[in-house]
């Protein structure tokens, strides 16, 4: 009988619902994977020195740890991707939270996003200055608002709401990124993040060229779901409440369990128009391109026609990653279900 009822339901294109219900996600330790990065752009190893190379591995590393020790216990990807941001966020070395770039009126203005691929939900903020972690307030206004989106003035009162941690906004102040807004005012530009000539790490690590330190992290749990995260402070002597592809779902961030989970690091306008991470997910979903092939036509063919430097990283719901740049480097790495962090910055 049961057996009859089963064919019936086949045949007429419907799964009992006692079936569906007995068929929980299988968790799967093996596929576990973290990927991150630390921004892109003129990173070569002429202009980094020892010390320098060793900071950035050793923030890279720690990142890396904080997302994995979450994944691990059999967190979700979303945990993850917050507590690798977190580490970037806190550490000068990075162009995000503390040691954000400085606006041409002398103030860090700092956007985040935030999605979760398996509910395709996602929350964002732009423009904030007293939050001390960007990427959790993003996070907080996709699980807790009825919106994806909050800038400014509104997005410090949710903040405040929610009881997260709010800091003088001195806090994100470093003497090299107050530097680097002087000299991008003397030279009348609007700079991505560090630009100038070769630095060491005694005149401040920052001066290394143009480079892009806008951090992000994509997930994969035990359960199959993808996670994607993106927090930056934006472009060096930006005005008039600009605002960067970082916080734009579709441009800077993106996940959808069905295709893939993107963060990106580059010049946000041609970011936004190329709608980079979207790119990538449909060249998946409608041409069935895999992650690499999908990542690397839109960064290193799309973006390189148009003009826009960067990169991104993007990781299928498969545990496959691809880590395509167009520029000379990117502060990336990776980590799998063995533990074992791998840490890149040059082509
Ligand atoms: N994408 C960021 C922006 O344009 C900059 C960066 O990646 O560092 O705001």
């Amino acid at each position: 009988m049961r057996t009859l009822f089963f064919c019936l339901c086949c045949l007429l294109g419907t799964a009992p619902a006692t079936l569906l219900a007995q068929s929980p996600v299988q968790k799967d330790m093996s596929k576990i994977t973290l990927v991150i990065h630390g921004g892109a752009g003129t990173i070569t190893r002429q202009n980094m020195t020892p010390e320098k190379e060793k900071a950035y591995q050793a923030a890279l590393q720690q990142a890396l740890q904080a997302g994995y020790d979450v994944l691990k216990k059999g967190g979700a990807s979303l945990d993850a991707v917050e507590a690798a941001i977190h580490v970037m966020e806190e550490s000068p070395l990075f162009n995000a939270g503390k040691g954000a770039v400085f606006t041409n009126e002398g103030k860090n203005e700092l956007d985040a996003s935030v999605m979760d691929g398996k509910t395709l939900k996602a929350g964002a903020v732009a423009g904030v200055t007293v939050v001390k972690s960007p990427i959790s307030l993003a996070r907080k206004v996709m699980e807790a608002s009825e919106h994806v989106m909050l800038t400014g003035r509104g997005a410090e009162q949710f903040a405040k709401e929610k009881g997260l941690e709010i800091v003088d906004p001195s806090y994100f102040h470093t003497e090299t990124r107050y530097q680097q807004l002087q000299n991008a005012k003397k030279e009348e530009k609007v700079q991505l993040d560090h630009s100038g000539d070769k630095g060491s790490l005694d005149e401040g690590i920052f001066t290394e060229g143009n480079k892009y330190g806008t951090v992000g992290a994509v997930a994969l749990d035990a359960y199959g779901n993808l996670a994607a995260g993106t927090s930056t402070g934006g472009m060096t002597n930006k005005r008039w409440n600009r605002v960067g592809d970082a916080p734009i779902i579709g441009a800077g961030t993106y996940a959808n369990n069905q295709t893939c989970a993107v963060s990106a690091t580059g010049h946000g306008e041609y970011f936004i128009r190329s709608v980079v991470s979207y790119d990538i997910s449909a060249l998946m979903e409608y041409k069935g391109l895999s992650v690499q092939q999908a990542a690397e036509e839109v960064v290193m063919k799309k973006l390189v026609q148009r003009g826009g430097e960067g990169g991104v990283i993007a990781l299928d719901a498969k545990g496959n990653l691809a880590m395509p740049f167009n520029s000379e480097g990117m502060y990336r790495g990776f980590v799998k279900a063995d533990g074992k962090p791998t840490v890149l910055i040059y082509k």
